[in-house]
Order: structure tokens, then sequence, then C-alpha cells
């Protein structure tokens, strides 16, 4: 494990969370009308260089692994609800539903389950994925943590089964890739342990080795983000043109370009990050310094 792949995951995690804020929402057509060929960080409803929801409780989450040592389900609840009564200036649907609920007084697992009650199938969405690879990183050295921190860090608001394995599934991919393995091999490892995930994802993970970019769907449904992070990762051995790729397709593109970000960051390394992103990008400096953090506290493990 070496520190240039940690940081190339929070940090690729962060800038294409704020390449992809300006087309947030919009169809393809929209992307290509309103800015052409997105090739650059771009003013859009934020400042260019701002990063949106994704980054904000990635660095939460990050945060809370490096100042209790593991992952504090209870803590993290308390550091979103801090963050949500600051009033950012986005957050996603489900999660703000949860939160509310939190703010009224519940704890995560009753606002949870509330919202769950409420508005299920429809709550299986990107939230606790966009957030999830900080937990790959404090945990790439074991994997029985890794998996059950996975689920526990989506359980704070996601716990729908399908949003809870999405994560443990992308972070299984994550650790072996920061630990140094090669597309292949990190790949056929989480299919191996993830086996008994739901058929759901198994068959949609497994269709992306050979899937063409007009069949991805760039939506917030979890197993939409999942697989076009991975399609992503999977063609592409450039971190721009990959990230440059999801981003011009519309959809939640934010989300989609930071968790395949995070992925491609930690395959090719902070360097293969384009510089002048590195220094436009303003949580850029947060995410160096909690990767060195959570790297010392993975390699304790070992
Ligand atoms: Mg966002």
């Amino acid at each position: 494990m070496d520190l240039e792949r940690f940081q190339g995951c929070l940090v690729g995690l962060a800038v294409g969370d704020s390449l992809g804020m300006p087309a947030e929402g919009l169809s393809q057509e929209e992307v290509a009308r309103l800015f052409g060929r997105i090739v650059d960080l771009k003013d859009g409803w934020l400042p260019a260089g701002y990063t949106t929801d994704d980054t904000a409780q990635a660095l939460i989450l990050a945060e809370s692994l490096v100042g209790r040592g593991y992952l504090d389900a209870d803590d993290v609840a308390r550091r979103l609800l801090e963050w949500y009564s600051s009033c950012p200036p986005d957050i996603g649907t489900h999660t703000r539903r949860v939160l509310s609920l939190m703010e009224a007084g519940m704890s995560w697992q009753e606002a949870t389950a509330e919202v769950e009650r409420r508005y299920q199938p429809l709550t299986a969405g990107n939230g606790s994925l966009m957030r999830c690879a900080p937990v790959a990183m404090r945990y790439a050295n074991d994997l029985a943590q890794l998996l059950e921190a996975s689920h526990l860090s989506s359980q704070i608001t996601h716990p729908h089964p399908l949003a809870c394995y999405s994560c443990a599934f992308f972070n299984c991919v994550l650790s072996r890739v920061l630990r140094g393995y090669d597309k292949f091999s990190a790949f056929s490892f989480a299919m191996e342990v993830m086996a008994h995930a739901p058929y759901e994802l198994l068959e949609r993970v497994e269709g992306v080795p050979s899937k063409s970019r007009e069949e991805l769907s760039p939506t917030g449904f979890v197993l939409d983000t999942l697989e076009c992070a991975l399609w992503a990762w999977w063609n592409f051995n450039d971190w721009a043109e990959a990230i440059i790729a999801l981003v011009n397709m519309g959809g939640d593109t934010d989300t989609n370009a930071a968790v395949a970000g995070a992925l491609l960051g930690a395959q090719y390394g902070l360097g293969s990050i384009p510089e002048k992103w590195r220094f436009q990008v303003k949580e850029v400096p947060r995410c160096l310094e909690l990767a060195e953090r959570l790297l010392a506290l993975a390699r304790g493990d070992s």
C-alpha cells in the first residue's frame, strides 16, 4: 500500500465530484447544448473547483474514521447531522429526509427505518455509495472489517440491501486496487467474496466488462452508479479521459464521477489526476492529509 494510491483515491473523489458538478441532473443532450463538451472544471450551480455533498460526506466519514480509529456509526451520524445543520448548498433527497428526522430528535436507526417505511423501494439511491471510499482505505488490510464497516456506513442513511451491498462490492474492489492489484484480480476477487450479494447486483456487475457506453444509465439508482463507476475504471487507462466520458453522459454526473474518480485515482495514483485540477479543487489539501492518516491506520492492521 502506498500513499500515492491512497491520496489518488480521495483526491480523485473530490476532483471527479467537482468536474461533474455543473452537469448534475442534466441529460446528455442538455450537457452538449449548454457546455459543448465538458473537458475542464466549470462554473455551475457552484463556482468552478467547488465540490458537492459527495465530497462533504466522504470527508466527514474519513474524519470520523481518523478521529475514532474505527467506523463508529453514531459518530458519523452525529457529524452528518452537524453538517446538515450548517445548511450545506446541496444534499440528496433521501439523506435530507433521514437527517431532518434526526434533527427532530430521532436516532439514526429510527430515522432511517422511518424513511424506509415511507419511501421504499425508492430508497436504493447512490447516497451512501458516493461517500464510502474512506472505509475501503481504513480497512484495506482487513477484509472482514471492510465488509462489515461498508454495510454499516451505508445503513446510517441507506439501509436498503442494494445500497449496502453496492458499498461492500465497490469497497472490496477498491481495497484490492489500493493494495496494488491489477483490474482483473481486483474484480474477480470481489465477485468471489461477494457471491452471496443480491442477484440483481451480481448480474449487473458481471456484465460490466462487456457493456458499451450506450448501455449505461447514469441515474441516481445505486446499481446504475456502481455500474458506471466500474465501467469507467475497466475501460479507461487514463483518469481524466474516464471522468470526462462519464461527465458528458449527463445524469447524476457529480456522483458518478466521484465514485469512479476514487477508484481510478487509486488505480493510477495521485499523479494521474491533472495537476491544474488538483490545485483548483478546494478540498484537495484536506483529502491529502486525511488519506495519509487513513493509510497509517490501515498499515496498523497488518
Ligand atoms: Mg452531489
